[in-house]
């Protein structure tokens, strides 16, 4: 579609084929590098063995080259860009990991600068990442509004004015759930404030209809925010995880407005941040999985929506242990109280020390006095493996 609009602006509509393979070119690719230099910088350093898992070659890949016209390029050009377009943003970064796409954003937009974020969503991610210690490392103000449970729009009104604020930090509550007497306020409500609206969504569910799962939204995506929502709505920057409802390797994305977006990337912490290669080019093929209208069978969503028959068909022509009945989690700090129905086998006794013995490791669960091995998360081609482990218990 890109090279398609970019042919037509250019009145070259008859060529379309050549602005899509100029497009393709400046997806990240192993290269041949004839140059006589080892480790050759434009060229991803030091050769990997397995770059994109195409054969078992040394490569080295387009990292920072540019293969049109032979000159340095940048490694922001390669995934950044699409998954701006997959989420509707005007640009794209990648860091390490989601920590890091919310400390660049404070660090590089908000130093100096007080930034207005509700009681409520005052959060712990877990591994000591907290919102308030990560606001004051980056040198921004924080400004606390409303309360635990209640925060208002008139709340952030009077906090904006009594401290000029220019930022406001939305913050998703991924891993806790506030039931009863609460109120938070939306994106859409946020934006008539006038700051600069930053939304750390999180998870990075890309699109919260989830269309790649079917017509049908599933249940248990309950009010899971989108990243493309997010930003229809009135965010001008997201940060969330390439790792956790995306789908995809350890990462974090920060996708805005493109003023916004350049502003962090020029920050010297993004340089400290960046990924290489081998997350770079895992990255891109979980986007292009989405670009494809193939998402549904990233990992992630194939084991998400795995029909419980089918699940309860394998426990069964395992013949070992007790088919039962379970509940699966989602996990990763999303979807808290989402619970997944799901089939295994039940085994007596604590057996989790002798499965993870296993080669390859077998990690199982308590459930009473019983060790249950949940099939959701198990990939069919390692039952197999599962009836060897057990029956050699
Ligand atoms: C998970 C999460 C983070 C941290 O992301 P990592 O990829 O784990 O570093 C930050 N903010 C929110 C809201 C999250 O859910």
């Amino acid at each position: 579609m890109e090279a398609a609009r970019q042919a037509i602006a250019n009145g070259d509509h008859e060529n379309i084929e050549i602005y899509a393979d100029r497009l393709k070119g400046e997806l990240l690719q192993p290269v041949i590098n004839g140059t006589g230099i080892v480790i050759h910088t434009n060229l991803g350093r030091s050769p990997l063995k397995d770059m994109q898992g195409r054969d078992k070659r040394f490569r080295f890949s387009n990292l920072e080259f540019d293969l049109k016209n032979g000159r340095r390029g940048s490694r922001d050009k390669r995934v950044g860009p699409l998954i701006a377009g997959l989420v509707g943003a005007d640009a794209a970064i990648v860091v390490n990991n989601g920590a890091a796409a919310v400390f660049l954003a404070l660090s590089a937009l908000a130093k100096g600068k007080a930034v207005l974020i509700s009681r409520g969503e005052l959060v712990e991610i877990g591994g000591g990442f907290r919102i308030p210690d990560v606001c004051e490392a980056s040198g921004a103000r924080l400004v606390e509004v409303g309360t635990t449970n209640k925060t208002r729009l008139r709340d952030y009104e009077n906090a904006k004015l009594q401290h000029g604020a220019e930022i406001v930090l939305k913050v998703h509550a991924s891993n806790y759930k506030m039931v009863g007497f609460t109120e938070q306020v939306s994106i859409g409500d946020l934006r008539s404030l006038g700051t600069d609206l930053i939304c750390d969504i999180g998870s990075g569910l890309l699109d919260e209809n989830a269309p790649w799962l079917g017509r049908e939204r599933p249940k248990w995506l309950g009010s899971e925010p989108g990243a493309r929502q997010a930003l229809l709505q009135g965010a001008d920057l997201i940060t969330f995880s390439g790792d956790k409802l995306m789908g995809g390797p350890q990462a974090g994305i920060i996708a805005g407005k493109r003023d916004l977006v350049e502003t962090c990337s020029r920050h010297p912490l993004y340089r400290a941040m960046r990924p290489g290669s081998l997350v770079l080019s895992a990255l891109q093929e979980t986007v292009a999985a989405y670009l494809d209208n193939d998402a549904q069978n990233l990992p992630l969503w194939k084991m998400a929506r795995a029909a419980p028959e089918e699940l309860l068909e394998r426990a069964k022509a395992l013949g070992v242990g007790e088919v039962v009945s379970l509940k699966s989690a989602i996990g990763g700090g999303s979807l808290p109280g989402i619970e997944l129905d799901s089939y295994g086998i039940a085994l007596p006794g604590d057996q989790t020390t002798k499965l993870r013995s296993m080669n390859p490791p077998i990690i199982a669960r308590m459930e009473g006095a019983n060790t249950v091995i949940d099939l959701r998360t198990v990939d069919p081609g390692d039952d197999p493996h599962i009836i060897d482990a057990v029956g050699s218990l």
